[in-house]
């Protein structure tokens, strides 16, 4: 059995699993879950999550279930079920025959109450939603008895078998548990256990009517699955006592002998995005995106449309480790580990994004050559590919400056630079439109240059890449942004100029922009999902849109952070 990776530094999760199996707690056995429920698409927090739960489960020899958690019949769906097996495959995960639903423990569960009303820790309440909130008081004042509190166990089972058939109303009764009313920790207060919901399940279909809660099935379900460590995310830590309530009662009257061990880390918060289930269903049914797969959300299935490998995911879930307080962690150190992965994996191809005619006038008209170039300077097993040179071309429009800031090394007026791998060329002359725009360059091209490398070792400093203009595919390029302007946004103000403000006030109207791009004939055929880097530029990926004649690319992310861009902007403004 291997123990946790050397490699990764340990943290107060790791540290108490290791001495939990030292001292052969659950026979050391370790033995985690990753529990979503089914009423949405995975996004990135649960990514964190999956890591953590997969991942340890893995470097101590154990096992991680996938659990469904699915007590609300009114917002869960296969769909959802489908949806988040595919995401934790594609970041790879392997629950092997372990794919549970805590619906399937209803029968289980409803044995269990039926357990702690016999023994006098349950009984049914007639009070309605209302009244119980107001009786169970809040943090200053303590919680009122419900006039039902001290029924008879024979009057309780009577009524809960006849929620359970039935009998009564939608609301019009709940099970709750009998701990304490003036307990400090509000969970405490005499918990609902059960309520009466007429609502088809999406698994159980119409086979119950009452629905167990959250808190009643979460702790219990993870004993049933013998579960050593339920890892889960900070909002638990309150609910710890009642889970621990719970299964206090039942190994007492000797229903279960199993009981995990909870341990709470913090959530993951993104800058500039959302991470909740219900917030990112809203910007879908709400067309705010374009579905849950829009590669400008935070899904697992948005980003892995745009084009992040997982391996870039399981890094960044490493690098931010695990940590007992909540903090915001910077969308730029995502996309940090999204380029270090690409630049190690990702193909280059000369895509220009902003094309800018270039007539090589000396060059001969209608001659082709082509110049075989390696696919990845990164990765010593690639190959090369072959790519068009002809006498009219395309480069970058921020390539040509008409006058050159000190330190810009491209092209200008008079200047010579390298096509990359092709033929040093000269900027001759400029022309440009009606309106004063560079419309077209006319350059001159020495033919001794060959391969891009002059004869006489004379210096070029600026090396382009280019297309063919008559070789070149046009392709959709989208172009994303983040999608919120605001940095925190678990930090909305309740009271803005004009009231209160809503998440969605800050949504970034520019998230999206469309090009049109000239890339190399190379990426022909290219099939939704692959990677490309445009050389310089970004990291691409094909787009499911695609069709035979028109293939869409994705920026996955720009080859340099916004950081280089700030950096490049201010030495600009210093030259200029
Ligand atoms: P959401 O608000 O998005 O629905 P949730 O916590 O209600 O999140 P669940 O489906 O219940 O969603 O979550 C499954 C698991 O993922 C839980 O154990 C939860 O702790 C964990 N999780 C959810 N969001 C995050 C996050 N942002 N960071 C870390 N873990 C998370
Ligand atoms: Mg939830």
């Amino acid at each position: 059995m291997s123990m946790a990776s050397s490699e990764r530094p340990s943290d107060f999760i790791r540290d108490i699993i290791r001495t939990d199996v030292e001292r052969g707690e659950s026979d050391g056995r370790v033995h985690t879950r990753f529990p979503p429920e089914p009423n949405g698409y995975l996004h990135l927090g649960h990514a964190k999550a999956i890591c953590v739960n997969f991942g340890i489960a893995e470097e101590f020899g154990g096992l991680c279930n996938l659990r469904m958690d699915d007590t609300d019949p009114t917002k869960e769906r296969w769909e959802y079920v489908e949806a988040q097996k595919r995401d934790v495959r594609w970041l790879g995960f392997d629950w092997e025959d372990r794919l549970f639903f805590a619906s399937d423990y209803f029968q289980q569960l409803y044995e269990w109450a039926v357990a702690l009303i016999k023994v006098g820790k349950a009984y049914v309440d007639d009070l309605g939603p209302e009244e119980i909130r107001e009786y169970r008081g809040d943090f200053t004042t303590p919680g009122r008895e419900s006039p039902y509190r001290n029924r008879s166990v024979e009057e309780n089972l009577d009524l809960f078998e006849r929620m359970r058939a039935g009998e009564f109303e939608a609301g019009e009764r709940v099970l709750r548990a009998k701990i304490d009313l003036s307990a400090s920790n509000m969970n405490l207060r005499d918990p609902v256990m059960y309520r009466i919901l007429y609502e088809t399940h999406y698994k159980q279909g119409d086979d119950w009517c009452i629905y167990p809660t959250y808190d009643w099935t979460h702790g219990q379900s993870d004993s049933i699955e013998g579960i050593t460590h339920s890892l889960c995310s900070l909002e638990f830590e309150d609910h710890r006592p009642l889970y621990d309530w719970y299964l206090d009662q039942l190994v007492k009257h000797r229903q279960t002998d199993h009981r995990p061990r909870q341990i709470e880390f913090a959530r993951l918060f993104l800058s500039h995005t959302v991470l909740s289930k219900r917030k990112l269903l809203e910007l879908v049914e709400g067309g705010y995106v374009d579905g849950w797969d829009d590669p400008r959300m935070p899904t697992i299935s948005g980003i892995r449309r745009r084009g992040y490998p997982p391996d870039a995911i399981r890094r960044f879930c490493d690098e931010i480790g695990l940590a007992k307080a909540d903090s915001l962690i910077d969308m730029d150190l995502l996309e940090h580990c999204v380029r270090q992965e690409l630049n190690r994996s990702a193909s280059r191809v000369f895509g220009v994004m902003d094309p800018l005619r270039v007539v090589i006038d000396n060059y001969p008209e209608g001659k082709v050559e082509t110049f075989e170039i390696e696919e990845n300077p990164e990765d010593p097993e690639c190959g090369t590919r072959r790519v068009p040179f002809s006498q009219v071309l395309y480069i970058e429009r921020d390539d040509f400056r008409e006058a050159p800031p000190k330190k810009f090394f491209r092209l200008a007026p008079g200047r010579e630079v390298r096509l990359k791998s092709a033929y040093l060329v000269t900027c001759e002359r400029v022309v440009k439109d009606a309106d004063g725009n560079v419309a077209e360059l006319h350059c001159s091209y020495d033919p001794a240059t060959k391969g891009g490398e002059a004869p006489d070792g004379r210096r070029v400093r600026g090396t382009l890449h280019w297309v063919s203009a008559e070789h070149a595919l046009d392709v959709e390029l989208r172009l994303y942004d983040r999608l919120f302007i605001k940095e925190d946004m678990g930090d909305i103000p309740e009271d803005g100029q004009d009231g209160p403000r809503d998440y969605k006030d800050y949504l970034n109207p520019e998230s999206l922009t469309v090009v049109t791009a000239k890339v190399e004939p190379s990426v022909e055929g290219a099939r939704p999902g692959d990677r490309y880097q445009f050389f310089r530029k970004a990291y691409v990926c094909v787009d499911p849109d695609s069709t035979p004649d028109q293939l869409v690319f994705n920026q996955t992310v720009p080859l340099r952070s916004t950081w280089d861009k700030i950096v490049e902007r201010m030495n600009r403004g210093a030259a200029g």
